[in-house]
């Protein structure tokens, strides 16, 4: 058996990506109590929200005050998704220190998701993560469509090695090699690692899981073999799956948690309280939390 990592961090991102792909609108009050319960809860990175056009999410249109209301602990880090400098202007302001990029692995994702080809997304980047270093900010890249695209089926590993060092040369410290649409099973996650493993430091990959199919735990677990050790999680599941109507997206930070703390990897963050934190907001969203655990509870 392969020798597990003793710690591994969370990357909580419930009130961002799982807002996102909820219909219901949550009110602002209600988000940065929700983020306020996930920083008492012990997490230590939270994707807060995202500085895009209104008209394009309108949950998230009130990213500058929900940044404006919630209180920050020492240590703990806020990050927020910028697609462009108007994105990264409106971040700045707001007093964000850790912000996010996202790029597709597969053409025909990014062009209907940002209305612009992959080559058009670096070239926006290039001067978005320059910016955003030169002004003392941390950046991460989000890979998405990275184990298959809802257009176009299968990306290839070369694909997914290639874009993940393209993003990792602009500056970011990290890239987030995500299953957007819940594809990914632990037979991928063998056949990629090593790939990604041969010229990037597992430090400087995280992966984001859906759960789409059932399989995101058994592709944490692949992983770990592999010693990672970065994981990104919605509590209580929240998010969806905007791919497969009804069906469950992000893994929930919950069920990880519960699982890591089963494998005696350290996470310092209370299972329970993240539960509650999810289940705060349960009754506005209109249909049961996917998490197991809390389901369990
Ligand atoms: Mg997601």
């Amino acid at each position: 058996m392969a020798t597990l990592p003793s710690a591994v961090s969370v990357v909580e991102v419930g009130p961002r990506d799982g807002l996102q792909n909820e219909s219901a609108l949550i009110s602002t009050a209600d988000k940065i109590a929700f983020v306020d319960r996930l920083t008492n809860a012990g997490l230590r990175a939270i994707e807060v929200s995202a500085f895009v056009s209104p008209k394009w999410i309108p949950q998230l249109k009130d990213a500058a005050d929900v940044f404006a209301g919630i209180t920050r602990r020492p240590g703990t880090r806020y990050s927020a998704l910028v697609p462009n400098l108007i994105g990264l202007e409106r971040a700045l302001g707001a007093g964000v220190t850790d912000v996010a990029i996202f790029t597709a692995a597969s053409e025909t994702f990014n062009q209907r998701n940002t209305r612009r080809s992959i080559e058009e997304s670096f070239a926006t980047y290039r001067d978005v993560v320059r910016e955003a270093l030169s002004a003392g900010l941390r950046v991460r890249g989000y890979l998405s469509t990275a184990f298959g695209c809802p257009f176009e089926g299968p990306v290839s590993t070369e694909q997914v090695v290639a874009l993940t060092e393209r993003l990792l040369s602009l500056g970011v410290f990290e890239v987030a090699v995500s299953d957007t649409i819940g594809v990914a099973h632990p037979g991928q996650v063998r056949a990629l690692l090593p790939r990604l493993l041969a010229t990037i430091p597992s430090t400087r990959i995280a992966l984001h899981f859906h759960d789409t199919r059932g399989t995101a735990l058994a592709n944490v677990l692949a992983a770990l073999d592999f010693g990672m050790a970065t994981f990104d999680a919605s509590a209580g599941g929240l998010g969806g799956c905007p791919y497969a109507p009804r069906a469950s997206g992000n893994l929930a930070t919950e069920d990880l948690l519960y699982m890591l703390r089963g494998l005696n990897i350290e996470t310092d963050v209370a299972i329970d309280a993240v539960s509650d934190a999810a289940l705060a907001l349960a009754p506005q969203l209109g249909h049961p939390l996917p998490s197991r655990y809390t389901q369990a509870r």
